[in-house]
């Protein structure tokens, strides 16, 4: 494995800054003391930033030998909220804030860009413009789309951006990548199908909106077997259903939610399109009304096939070929699919191990992402960083767009 040796020397002090910020998690928008914290060590670095796109997000910049002329950048990004969960880890950077947690690693996507950052700060071997994207509010917030919103794009043009995410259970030491979509679309709906209440005793009175809804959430999964191609990964859960207080009145209505998850746009036009005809039509066919919500959070994660080709090759030069696996796509959601509509790029995972890196204390549950036993790998820090050193050197000396 071909780790660069100053990030080795400093990825102790980056592990403690990684530990710290474990200890005091914070959640979407509200990472001020986070932000702190990067702004104070990329400061004390040298590197020149930019605080407050997406409320919470800072962006370090390093410009090269050349000051950046020849216009070439690359922007490579992590995110650094926390989640609203309980930690059940006992060890000494746990965390201090009741009903908060680092539990999904984004104080180690962190703690790896700060230490790419330091290298940087000692070592402007290549010319153009390395961004240091440090966003908030991933965890639902969509602060990517903020950042953007906010001018990220405009302010700090850069070629292409990529995205790195700790993955629990590959041996570490590995890395994976994979052209097309990686992770999946995520979007909410809340159907409320009103009737009319009557005595239990007497349903030939009211229209009984239960039975509509069983029927809806059969048909919508015909959605899924029938309308969409069977090669092509689509879902649709109902996880909430709500109606009803008594055992002998039939409710008034009923409200039904959950989620829908695709690798394409396409798909999910069709899926939002569909499920809106089978809830009208099927409220239609037992006399009830429909309210139909469908809300689009976050886009599918799609790498353009030239940088995940790109990031590939930079992993496999360092840890070697047989160590860079294919990137399973994953029916989990990622707010770096904004930054990728905007901009060519790749978001890849680097292995976190099977949990046994854990220090004394951790909560005994497994070492996977959004369980309350998880902690980031320190491991990680020297070949995260090396990976985001190597990334931003090669691709300023031979860019792919
Ligand atoms: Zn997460
Ligand atoms: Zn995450």
């Amino acid at each position: 494995m071909k780790v660069i040796d100053s990030i080795v020397a400093d990825a102790a002090a980056i592990a403690a800054v990684r530990r710290d910020i474990h200890a005091h998690p914070e959640l979407c928008f509200q990472e001020v003391r986070t932000a702190d914290v990067i702004a104070a060590q990329l400061t004390e670095w040298g590197i020149p930033i930019h605080r407050g796109l997406g409320t919470t997000g800072v962006v370090g910049i390093v410009h090269g030998r050349d000051g950046g002329a020849c216009g070439r950048a690359v922007g490579l990004r992590a995110d650094i909220d926390a989640l609203p969960m309980q930690e059940f880890n006992t060890f000494a950077h746990a965390s201090k804030h009741v009903g908060k947690m680092h539990a999904c690693g984004h104080d180690g996507h962190t703690a790896m860009l700060l230490a790419a950052a330091k290298y940087f700060s000692r070592h402007r071997d290549f010319d153009g413009t390395v961004y240091l994207i440090f966003q908030p509010a991933e965890e639902g917030g969509g602060g990517a789309r903020e950042m953007i919103k906010d001018g990220l794009f405009e302010q700090f043009p850069m070629q292409a951006v990529f995205g790195m995410h700790n993955w629990p259970g590959m041996p570490v030491g590995t890395f994976a990548v994979s052209a097309g979509p990686v992770m999946a679309s995520s979007n909410e709906f809340k159907i409320t199908i009103r009737g009319k209440g009557a005595h239990g005793a007497m349903p030939h009175l009211g229209i009984d909106p239960v039975p509509v809804a069983c029927q809806m959430v059969q048909a919508f999964q015909t959605i899924i077997s029938r309308n969409k191609k069977p090669i092509e990964a689509g879902v649709i859960s109902v996880t909430m259903i709500h109606t009803g207080e008594a055992t002998n009145v039939v409710p008034d209505s009923c409200e039904m939610q959950g989620t829908v998850r695709t690798f394409t746009i396409e798909l999910l036009d069709m899926i939002e399109r569909r499920m809106r005809q089978v809830a009208e039509h099927t409220c239609a066919a037992f006399e009830a009304t429909c309210e139909f919500e469908f809300v689009r959070n976050y886009p599918p994660t799609i790498n353009s096939p030239a940088e995940a080709e790109f990031a590939r090759r930079v992993m496999a030069g360092i840890v070697g070929e047989d160590k860079v696996l294919a990137q399973e796509p994953t029916g989990g959601a990622e707010d770096f699919s904004f930054m990728l509509q905007a901009k060519p790029g790749a978001y890849v995972f680097i292995a976190n191990g099977d949990g046994t890196h854990r220090d004394m204390g951790h909560g005994g549950g497994p070492c996977t992402l959004h369980n309350p036993s998880y902690d980031f790998n320190d491991d990680l820090i020297p070949l995260g960083g090396t990976y985001w050193v190597e990334l931003a050197r090669q691709w300023l000396a031979n860019p792919t767009a």
